[in-house]
Order: structure tokens, then C-alpha cells, then sequence
């Protein structure tokens, strides 16, 4: 992966398209739910397919190099395999962001040769905490770690890349999780403290926040062992240190706490659309954002 010159050499490279508003899940912690968006703007939480590949044509040609499908939950969208290949087709590196439920193995081979990364969202491996955290679906936990397990096996046998965010909060940052992660060694290893953005988590968010010493405890004390191998972000590393696409196509930023969103890329264009919102690109390099994709 080359760092792109034009058109704008401080360009961040990668851009996460929260496309899809709708999930299967009601993490407390979650700071994607755009229940604003849904509400004041775009009542189905997502734009018609159409607009969504029209939109990735447009990342691609100004210049981005790598683009995440991020929701809500990606793969309950209908048509994200054409999203996938058609970012693919415009020559970008293909990355979704998976709470895992809904991934089969007819989905795994349609997605071969047009996505190249999987990412898997494990806060825990307890079902309790899966609970208390929000990460269930009807009450039922999908986050059995023997289902992990096979999920992971065959993500790897169809030679996808791996990584796995963890995001620690009040219920699990007294969890250890090392031996896991040595086990199915994901290629990345994301961790983050729970992130508070008003309008999006707000209303729990009391529930589930932690302190930096808490962060530190699950970092230092029960992960001393893998720590060196994971990227880890505390609140201020992930604010403004990413491009940020909202379900209706706006860039948005979150260096006020809250989400900032810019005019409409489809109606106005990339560059003026980007120069609204707020990025850092020294802190988008500081926080690992480049590597080998
Ligand atoms: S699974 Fe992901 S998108 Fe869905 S509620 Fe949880 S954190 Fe948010």
C-alpha cells in the first residue's frame, strides 16, 4: 500500500462507509446507531443501492485507497456484495466491519476475490457480558466462542484477512481474552475504550463507561501478554483520526463529541463535501491507521 499524492497529499486513505443503518444488535456502547439520521433524514436508514455504488465511484476516483463497509450490521443488506465488488472493481481495498451473526458459508464464497478483509467485532466470551453489553439479538448471544471459533476457521480456510475489535467497557475490562486471541491470531487486533458520542450513545452510555486506569487494567495487567501485538485507542486517538461516511452519504466527524456531518457528497462533491468535516492526518498516521492492507 503507497500513501496516494494526489489530489491531496494529506488525504487519509481509508474511509469507513457506515452504509447501513439498520442491526440485529443494541450494544450500549454503540456510537453508529444514527438514529438521527434515520429520524430526521433518511427514514429506511440507508440510500437506494444505486446511490450507495455511486458514491464508492466517487471515493475511488478522488483518490481513496481503501474503503470499510460499516454499519449498523453490513450483511444485512441485500446488496452488499455488489457494494463489495464493485469497490473492488474501481480498484480499492475491501474491508466489513461484522458483529458475525449473519455470516454463512455461501456468503464467505461469494465474497472470495472481491473482499479482502473481514472484520470481527468480540468484545467478550462470556454470554453474560454479551448480554449485559446489548451484544445479542432477541435475547439470544451469537458470541459462543466455540461459534467463533468455527466462524474464524473458516474465514481463514477461504483466505480472508482477519481482524477482531474489541471494545472495552464497564462489563468486560476485567476480562482476559489472551489466550483467544493467540489461538486464532487475527492479523490485526483492534481494542478501544467505549467512546461516548452524544446523540449516538449517549442515553446508556453511563452504563458502560470506564476509566483510563480501568482501560489501562485491561491492557497492561490482563493482556501483558499480547499487548504488543494489538493497536489500542484511547478516546482522543479516535477523534478526527478517521474519514467517516454517515448512511446518507455525508462525511461526518466526531472532534465535538457528537457527529458533525457535512453536506451531501452526491449533491455537492468530494472534495467540498470533506473540506466541511474536521480530519487529522497526523493523527490518523499516529494511530497505526497505516499498514500493510
Ligand atoms: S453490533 Fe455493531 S452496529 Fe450493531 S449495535 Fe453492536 S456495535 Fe452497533
Amino acid at each position: 500500500m503507497s500513501l496516494i499524492e494526489k489530489p491531496n497529499k494529506h488525504l487519509i486513505p481509508s474511509v469507513n462507509y457506515h452504509f447501513w443503518q439498520p442491526c440485529n444488535m443494541r450494544c450500549k456502547f454503540c456510537f453508529a446507531t444514527y438514529h438521527d439520521v434515520k429520524k430526521q433524514l433518511l427514514p429506511k436508514g440507508h440510500l437506494p443501492k444505486e446511490k450507495s455504488l455511486e458514491l464508492i465511484g466517487l471515493l475511488a476516483d478522488y483518490g481513496f485507497k481503501k474503503i470499510t463497509f460499516v454499519g449498523g450490521e453490513p450483511t444485512l443488506c441485500y446488496w452488499l456484495d455488489e457494494l463489495i465488488l464493485y469497490a473492488k472493481e474501481k480498484g480499492l481495498t475491501t474491508m466489513i466491519v461484522t458483529n458475525g451473526s449473519n455470516i454463512s458459508a455461501e456468503k464467505l464464497i461469494q465474497w472470495q476475490g472481491i473482499l479482502d478483509w473481514i472484520t470481527l467485532s468480540i468484545d467478550s466470551l462470556n454470554d453474560e457480558t454479551n448480554k449485559l453489553i446489548g451484544r445479542k439479538e432477541n435475547n439470544y448471544t451469537f458470541q459462543d466462542v466455540n461459534r467463533y471459533r468455527l466462524l474464524i476457521e473458516q474465514i481463514k480456510n477461504f483466505n480472508f484477512r482477519l481482524k477482531i475489535n474489541t471494545v472495552v467497557n464497564k462489563y468486560n475490562y476485567k476480562e482476559i481474552v489472551s489466550p483467544f486471541i493467540k489461538e486464532v491470531k487475527p492479523e490485526r487486533w483492534k481494542i478501544f475504550k467505549a467512546l461516548r458520542i452524544e446523540g449516538q450513545n449517549d442515553k446508556y452510555f453511563s452504563d458502560v463507561s470506564i476509566t483510563n486506569e480501568e482501560f489501562t487494567h485491561f491492557l497492561h495487567i490482563n493482556h501483558t501478554d499480547v499487548i504488543s501485538q494489538a493497536v489500542v485507542e484511547y478516546n482522543e486517538d479516535m477523534r478526527g483520526s478517521y474519514v467517516m461516511i454517515d448512511p446518507a452519504g455525508r462525511f461526518f466527524d466526531n472532534t465535538k463529541g457528537k457527529h458533525t456531518y457535512s453536506s451531501s457528497i452526491l449533491e455537492s462533491d468530494v472534495e467540498f463535501a470533506l473540506s466541511q468535516v474536521s480530519t487529522n492526518y497526523t493523527k490518523f498516521i499516529e494511530r497505526g491507521g497505516v499498514y500493510e492492507w
